[in-house]
């Protein structure tokens, strides 16, 4: 392997979204020893937070669910964890793909274990039925 491209560091600059600061953040891996650097953070919960983005980038899940005999034709739905980014389109056609029936109470789990992720998606708010 060529020693230059194995020594290569790749860097990422990520901005800390933990406060209002928006630290900009430089993370890298260093190719020998694995370890994730991070500079720019001005608390550790921003060091924290780049080795996490760096590492498995997770986003919340919040989009919305057909509904059928509601109220209102769709309800709010959010994940009740971050989900992996890379997994976060596939995961929006599973929850167009499927539809809820009113009445719906905030909280109800719509999609359990979602992609098999042990996560599971939920309404935001109550949906009664249409009169
Ligand atoms: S690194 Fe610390 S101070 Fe900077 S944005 Fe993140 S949480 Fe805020």
């Amino acid at each position: 392997m060529d020693e230059k491209a194995s020594n290569e560091v790749n860097e990422k600059e990520i901005i800390c979204v933990i406060c209002p600061n928006s630290c900009r953040l430089r993370v890298s891996q260093d190719p020998k020893t694995k370890e994730i650097n991070v500079e720019g953070n001005l608390c550790p919960r921003g060091k924290k937070y780049g080795i996490s983005e760096y590492s498995n980038p997770v986003r919340m899940l919040i989009t919305t669910m057909r509904v059928e005999k509601g109220k209102l034709p769709v309800i709010p739905v959010r994940s009740t964890e971050a989900i992996p980014k890379s997994l976060l389109i596939e995961a929006v056609k599973v929850v167009n793909d499927t539809h809820c029936l009113a009445p719906i109470k905030m909280g109800d789990i719509l999609i359990d274990n979602i992609l098999n992720t042990k996560i599971s998606v939920i309404a935001s708010r109550d949906i009664d039925v249409k009169n």
